[in-house]
């Protein structure tokens, strides 16, 4: 495994790579590997000849200070995994400085419509714009053929998918299912920072979409909707939102629907861990 940290560098070396014909995956990641990561990485072997994943925290997307310092950072632990593991051909670490020289502000927004505003959007101002900024920067320097992202930050691919249509890129973008720990709890890097009695209740959100799931034909969806805001608060979580929505482009959706592909999406906290997490109805 290769590991590069000058935007230099990977240009070159991929410049090289695209010499012989060879496919590219990509896996963008802030690091703190877990299995969800590992699995988008398997897809990406299987399906290229060249995997690069990258890790890299990327400060314009945190909305919340506070988030961004305490977000977990085991560089050393996630390098020793990947070269063991052999989940990849190229690991990229920049810098803030390599990847922002010019600083971080935003220079002209990308027009992403109301996505951008809803949902984690809402909760997250300017969350979405940090994203598209650090990932069109990551594209224009790996140049994939295919990119790696997860069901898990559903919002997340949809944006993307909006990014490939509005910079006309030659990428595939490949939603890879959500992996779950054993009581339904989706891998997330936020996940180490539970205490154990905090790890125990966040199975709640997966329960509660499965409820969700399970009653689309006995109950409305506003019943259900109650059901789960009142036992999530009543186990401690802060819910940002309970929702269903247009699995195509989630616009927001107020009942069940018979033959209307469905995301049944939440977002709560835990003490200030805010995780979110989805299921396709
Ligand atoms: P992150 O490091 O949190 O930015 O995540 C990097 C990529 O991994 C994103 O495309 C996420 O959607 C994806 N991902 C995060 N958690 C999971 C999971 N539990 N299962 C599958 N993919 C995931």
């Amino acid at each position: 495994m290769l590991l590069l940290k000058e935007v230099e560098d990977v240009i070159q070396f991929i410049e090289k790579q695209k010499q012989t014909n060879k496919s590219i995956g990509f896996v963008p990641t802030m690091g703190a590997l877990h299995k969800g990561h590992f699995s988008l990485l398997s897809q990406s072997k299987k399906e290229n000849e060249l995997t690069v994943c990258s890790i890299f925290v990327n400060p314009t997307q945190f909305n919340n200070q506070e988030d961004l310092n305490k977000y977990p950072k085991p560089l050393k632990e996630d390098l020793q995994c990947l070269a063991q593991s052999e989940s990849c051909d190229l690991v990229f670490i920049p810098s803030i400085e390599e990847i922002y020289p010019d600083g971080t502000t935003l220079k002209k927004p990308f027009p992403l419509g109301n996505l951008e505003n809803i949902f984690e959007g809402e909760h997250r101002p300017g969350h979405f714009q940090g994203v598209v900024q650090i990932v069109h920067k990551l594209l224009n320097i790996i140049t994939p053929d295919n990119l790696y992202m997860g069901q898990k930050d559903y919002q997340q691919c949809l944006i993307i998918k909006r990014l490939i249509e509005i910079e006309k890129l030659h990428i595939r973008l490949v939603t890879c299912p959500i992996h779950r720990e054993e009581d339904g709890l989706a891998f997330s890097s936020r996940n180490r920072r539970l205490t154990p009695s905090q790890r125990i209740l966040a199975g709640l959100i997966y329960q509660c979409l499965v409820s969700i799931q399970a009653q689309k034909e006995q109950k409305d969806f506003s019943t259900v909707k109650k059901e789960c805001l009142d036992l999530l608060q009543k186990k401690g979580f802060q819910p940002d939102y309970v929702a269903l929505a247009d699995a195509k482009n989630l616009s927001p959706m107020d009942n069940y629907e018979a033959n209307h592909e469905t995301i049944a999406l939440i977002a709560a906290s835990l003490g200030n861990i805010r995780l979110i997490d989805n299921l396709i109805l």
